[in-house]
This record gives C-alpha cells, sequence and structure tokens, in this order.
C-alpha cells in the first residue's frame, strides 16, 4: 500500500484488524435500514451531498451504506479511508486540491470530485479500526465542533448496530440449533411455564406418551403423572415443579400414557432462568426407561427358574460391600429381600453361620486380590430354614473407580451334603462290620496257607491262594474306605512331630521293595543324603509314600526302575518318585486326586487298588501343611512329587554320604 508516494500505510495491527472485521461478518451484505438512517443523519447535519459507511477490507473499501454515491466500493489504494484508519480521531481534509496526499487521486480530479472528506474510524473497542463513517462535499469546507460531535456519536451508534446485528445472528444461529435439539431429542422435552403449564412439546413426547402437542398445550404438568401419585414430593409451601427442579436432580417415576398405562421414565426438572434471575418456567425431560425395565423383567423371570440365586457384589474401594442385583431367591437362601442389601451387603455377611465367615472373607479377598473366579461351600443361618449349606462361585471385575464386581449364582446344597453324610456314615458302619470278619478270614486263610493247619492239599492250593489275596484286597480297601471317611468327617488325628526326612524315606522304600518285586521292578534312592527334618505323622507320610511307590511299582514296566529323588528348595523339600511306564492319560490328569478314579476300569482288575490311594494321599499331604503333584508325559512315565516344609537342618552323620542307594529284595 505504501508503493507510492500518498498511499496510505496498512495499520500495525493489520491481520488482527482484517479478523475482526471478517467476524462481523458484514461484508458484502445487502443494504439495511439503520444504517441508511445513520447515513442520511450525517450527510444531513454536517450538510454535505455524500456520507458512506465504509469498511476496509485487505484489498478495497466497501460502503455498507452510502448516501449521494452510485460507487458500492472503491480500490483501497486511493480510499481516503485507509488513511482515516490509522488515527483514532477524526480525519479531516479541508480542501483536497491543497493536500499533496490526495491533489492527484482519482477520485478527487474525477468523479465524484471530492473536495472536503471528513471521516471517524469505526472502533471495535479492541484497537481495530475497521473502517469510517465520512462525510464528502465537493466544495471546500469545515466542519464545526457541534457537526464533528454529532459525526463521533454516529460512528459510536454504527458500531453498535454491528455489535447487535452480529449477537442478533449469534442469537438466531442458536434458536435454530436449539430447535433442531428440541425436535430431533430421542427423549421426550417439554416446557412450562412457572405454574407447570405445558407451553411446548417436543415431538418424542408424542412417541413416548401417545399426546399430541395441541392436546398438551396449556395443560398442567401433573396431567402426564399417574393419579394419586406419590412419586413426587408434595410440599404444600411451594409448587410441586419447584421442589423437584434443580441442578443435576434426576427422578424416577411412571408418567401417564394417553391410553392410560404407566411408562417408567428418568425425569428431570430444570428451572429456566436468565442469568441470575427468578426462574420464568421450567424444561422437563423425560428419558424412557421402558427397555431397561423389560430387561428386568426378562431377568426376573429367568432368575425365577433358577434353583438358586444370581447376583451382582459390588466391593467398596473402602472394604463397604452391595449387591446392586440380587434375585428374589435371596430370600430362600438368606431370609434377606432384594431391597435390604441393595446399598449395603452387611446383613448378607451377618447370615453366615460364624464359624464358616472367616472363610468366605478371605476367600472374597483373595479373588478380589487376584481376579480370579470366586468358589465357597460355607453354611448360612437361614433366620426360618435353620442352617442350610449353600455353594456361591462368581468371576470379578475390576471397575473404573476402584470398584470390584462380582457376578455369580449361589445355590443350596444341604440336600447334596446331607446325602453326602449319610453315604459317608453307610460306607463307615459298612466297612466297620465288614473289617472284623474279614480280618478274621484272611488270617484264617493265611494261617491255613501257611501250613499252620498241617499240608494244604495241591487241588486246594491254588483256590485258598485265591482267597487269601481277595480278602487282602479287600481288606485294604476297606481300610482306604474307612480313612477317607475319617480324613472328609475330619477325624483322622495326625501326630505331628519333627522327623529327620531320611530315615523315614529309607524305611519306605525297603518296606515297599517286596512289593516291587512282583513286578520285577527296583526302587533307587539317588543321593546325596539329605538332613532335612519335617514336621509329619511319620505313619502317615509312610502311608503316602507306600501309595506313590506301589502305583510307580505296578504302573512300571518289567525290569525297570522306579527313581526316588530328594530335592531342597529353600524352606521345601521335594520327593519324587519317577516311574518308566505309560504315564498319566491327558484326559485323566484332572480327575486324579478324586475319589475313586482311576484312569482304566480294568486297573482294579489288573492291577489292583482302588482308586483312594491318591485322594487319601492328598488330603494327609494337606493337612501336613505340604503339597502333592505330579508331571506325566503320556508314553514316557510320570513323577509324582509331594513337597513340605522342613525345620533346621540336624546334625550331619558321622558316616560319608552315600551317592546312591540300591534297595533289593
Ligand atoms: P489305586 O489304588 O487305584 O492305585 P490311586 O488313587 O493311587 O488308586 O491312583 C488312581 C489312578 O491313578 C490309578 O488307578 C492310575 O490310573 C493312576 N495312576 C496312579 N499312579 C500312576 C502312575 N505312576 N502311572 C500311571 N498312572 C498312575
Amino acid at each position: 500500500m505504501n508503493r507510492r508516494p500518498g498511499l496510505p500505510p496498512a495499520p500495525r495491527n493489520e491481520p488482527s484488524r482484517l479478523a475482526a472485521l471478517l467476524a462481523f461478518e458484514v461484508l458484502d451484505t445487502p443494504a439495511e435500514q439503520m444504517f441508511d438512517t445513520i447515513t442520511a443523519l450525517a450527510a444531513q447535519i454536517c450538510g454535505t451531498p455524500i456520507a458512506l459507511i465504509s469498511l476496509i477490507d485487505a484489498e478495497r473499501q466497501w460502503f455498507k451504506s452510502r448516501v449521494g454515491l452510485d460507487a458500492s466500493e472503491t480500490p483501497r489504494e486511493i480510499a481516503f479511508c485507509a488513511h482515516a484508519i490509522n488515527g483514532d480521531n477524526l480525519f479531516e481534509v479541508d480542501d483536497t486540491l491543497l493536500d499533496p496526499r490526495f491533489c492527484a487521486n482519482p477520485l478527487v480530479t474525477g468523479d465524484p470530485d471530492i473536495r472536503f472528506y471528513a471521516g471517524i474510524p469505526l472502533s471495535d473497542g479492541q484497537g481495530h479500526n475497521l473502517g469510517t463513517l465520512c462525510v464528502i462535499d465537493r466544495q471546500p469546507r469545515h466542519l464545526n465542533d457541534e457537526q464533528r460531535h454529532a459525526l463521533r456519536l454516529l460512528a459510536e451508534q454504527t458500531m453498535q448496530l454491528f455489535e447487535l446485528r452480529l449477537q442478533a445472528r449469534l442469537q438466531r444461529e442458536q434458536a435454530a440449533l436449539h430447535k433442531a435439539m428440541f425436535r430431533s431429542a430421542g427423549n421426550a422435552v417439554l416446557v412450562t411455564d412457572l405454574q407447570g403449564l405445558i407451553q411446548q412439546t417436543s415431538p418424542g413426547v408424542a412417541t413416548l406418551l401417545g399426546y399430541n402437542p395441541e392436546q398438551l398445550q396449556g395443560q398442567p404438568l401433573e396431567l402426564l403423572l399417574p393419579q394419586n401419585s406419590d412419586q413426587l414430593p408434595d410440599d404444600p409451601q411451594q409448587p410441586q415443579l419447584a421442589t423437584l427442579a434443580g441442578e443435576g436432580q434426576v427422578h424416577e417415576v411412571q408418567l401417564r400414557h394417553s391410553n392410560g398405562h404407566s411408562v417408567p421414565v428418568l425425569l428431570t426438572l430444570a428451572p429456566i432462568s436468565l442469568e441470575a434471575q427468578a426462574p420464568m418456567g421450567y424444561l422437563c425431560i423425560a428419558h424412557d426407561l421402558s427397555d431397561r425395565e423389560e430387561a428386568l423383567q426378562r431377568l426376573h423371570k429367568v432368575a425365577a427358574h433358577l434353583p438358586g440365586m444370581v447376583y451382582q457384589f459390588v466391593q467398596r474401594a473402602d472394604g463397604s460391600s452391595y449387591f446392586p442385583y440380587v434375585s428374589q431367591a435371596i430370600e430362600q437362601l438368606y431370609g434377606l429381600t432384594p431391597e435390604a442389601v441393595r446399598e449395603d451387603a452387611r446383613s448378607v455377611f451377618a447370615r453366615i453361620y460364624p464359624d464358616d465367615l472367616p472363610a468366605v472373607r478371605e476367600s472374597v479377598a483373595l479373588s478380589a486380590a487376584s481376579l480370579q473366579p470366586w468358589y465357597c461351600e460355607y453354611r448360612v443361618l437361614h433366620p426360618q430354614r435353620g442352617l442350610l449349606w449353600v455353594e456361591g462361585r462368581s468371576t470379578p471385575q475390576r471397575l473404573d473407580n476402584g470398584e470390584i464386581i462380582w457376578h455369580g449364582f449361589i445355590n443350596d446344597i444341604s440336600e447334596r451334603k446331607h446325602m453326602e453324610r449319610l453315604k459317608g456314615e453307610f460306607v463307615s458302619t459298612v466297612s466297620h462290620e465288614l473289617r472284623t470278619p474279614l480280618t478274621a478270614i484272611a488270617g484264617s486263610l493265611g494261617l491255613i496257607n501257611g501250613g499252620a493247619l498241617g499240608q494244604v492239599p495241591q487241588a486246594m492250593a491254588e483256590m485258598l491262594s485265591i482267597a487269601e489275596q481277595n480278602s487282602q484286597r479287600l481288606n485294604l480297601l476297606i481300610n482306604d474306605l474307612l480313612d477317607m471317611e475319617k480324613l472328609v468327617a475330619g477325624k483322622m488325628l495326625l501326630e505331628l512331630q519333627n522327623e529327620a526326612l531320611q530315615p523315614l524315606l529309607e524305611q519306605a522304600i525297603q518296606e515297599n521293595q517286596p512289593y516291587a518285586d512282583r513286578y520285577h521292578v527296583q526302587f533307587k534312592l539317588h543321593g546325596p543324603t539329605t538332613q532335612a527334618v519335617v514336621h509329619v505323622d511319620k505313619l502317615r507320610l509312610a502311608q503316602v509314600l507306600a501309595n506313590l511307590l506301589s502305583n510307580a511299582a505296578k504302573f512300571s514296566p518289567r525290569d525297570q526302575v522306579v527313581d526316588v529323588g530328594v530335592q531342597q528348595h529353600e524352606a521345601r523339600i521335594r520327593i519324587s518318585v519317577t516311574d518308566h511306564g505309560a504315564g498319566v492319560p491327558e484326559n485323566f490328569q484332572t480327575r486324579i486326586f478324586s475319589k475313586f478314579s482311576q484312569a482304566d476300569a480294568t486297573d482294579t482288575r489288573q492291577k489292583g487298588g482302588t482308586g483312594l490311594g491318591l485322594a487319601i494321599s492328598k488330603e494327609i499331604i494337606e493337612r501336613m501343611g505340604g503339597h502333592i503333584g505330579f508331571e506325566s508325559v503320556t508314553g514316557h512315565g510320570a513323577t509324582f512329587w509331594i513337597e513340605l516344609d522342613t525345620l533346621a537342618q540336624e546334625a550331619t552323620p558321622e558316616s560319608p554320604s552315600q551317592p546312591e542307594n540300591t534297595w533289593n529284595a
């Protein structure tokens, strides 16, 4: 702009000035009466034939309003106003022909033959002069003070009109947006006056409640509430709406459909007010909850057919807990209602049989810490039904707010427990009754076969020997059954004492080698000699070792070795028994420690055994604080191991340690 003398320099804040001008969105808009009134007044007051509201953009001056001039814009280079916007006061040129900046200006030398110019900048109050309000004459002249003052007031008025124009536009946009939102909202939206009379309804109201807008116009909002409704607080001092309305207040209520039935909704009521003034009315938004209600009903129906209670249990970060959902069956199991535990789960824990409560709490804490599924069997003291056995299982999930939620199921297992007890008692009674005569039979057969009564006739010898073997097997089975029942009933008393492990191992191998000989199998204890001391019932440990060794022997191929090893790891010691047999079939591995389980049903006949040995061993080892397990790859033998805590080591024996001990028959 400053390339030639006489060209006006651009203001220093030109980029932001242009941005401010564009933001008013007035350039290239049609003429408007309010601005034309201002230019008419300016021309009249100043007594000039021409008055303009001129806005200077990057390239041109454009006239929002003009009096006495045909052109709607001129290039910025020759614009007088482009000079005027560089200052904050009136820019006045009394005679252009006497002013070297303008005497050669085409607007001076040609149409419209400007001789006089006076322009006052239009400032947005932020330091941006957007253009001018100017008056022009074809004669030289000079404005008096009153004219200048009037021109300044008119310029201010012009800017206020620009502002108002912009505000009005923004408001129209907002209104259009609100209207679109109001019409398209999935919810039902109502506007009431202060008395609660309905003024406007969104199309969602017809969809949700069946009324068309005309039916509701001017009706009280209460029309939509079910008759004799006590859902909403009733305060005689205040209109009902005022008690309900509030920031973020949400009410779960039933509204009345035009056909009479109830519609569950979430209702929010917000006062409509201008800034801090008293409310003019209320905005009511009703969010349809029918889907949720339907899903809940469906869940209730399904849950009612389940043989136990389904629930969600939540533990808050502060340790307190509640049941956000629980089916009605909680009444059957705990004698409580779903409502009673919705906010606080303490009453549920209070019904758990006191002896079982610590175990339940511990299992919940463990599940919370590990996020592993929860499983627990425990007793509940039902106020009417008495003591019940229940079984609970659920899956935990951590929520974003730090709470943990379990989704699960609890059912009554009292009947099963009762049957198990009866079965246990039956087995135990029968076993006891059988044991005495069987011992006598086995003993007698032993005496006969041992020749105590004289030479057994050849013809009978084989049959008598089979009878003796079978009576011994029966004896073993009965002993196992009795052991199992004792363990389950908690009647097996263990006499735990500190014992050196090495002698126990050596003795077990020695005592079981004769059994292994039947299969032509040899036990091999690998060194070095262990100094470990364990806290065990030595007879019961011997029983477990006998079971592992006899299994290894009977499942080993002929002429094979069974390796027995000891490994110390920190304070634990592992005793392992490895055979080179067929191994444990993969599909049986998860059941191997269950009662009466054998991989192959023919095992009993072929190899003897009851399928109880490992189950008993597991109970015994766990009651001694240890663990039992195995590793096996089908076809490549099996290693069964037990792990025990070791105590302080005993003094090393004098004798040099043997690297390897081998026992033969
Ligand atoms: P049992 O008295 O029948 O041996 P156990 O409980 O000791 O009862 O063993 C259960 C079953 O586990 C056995 O019948 C057999 O199928 C399997 N089993 C145990 N030890 C071994 C082993 N060393 N190799 C392969 N299978 C084994």
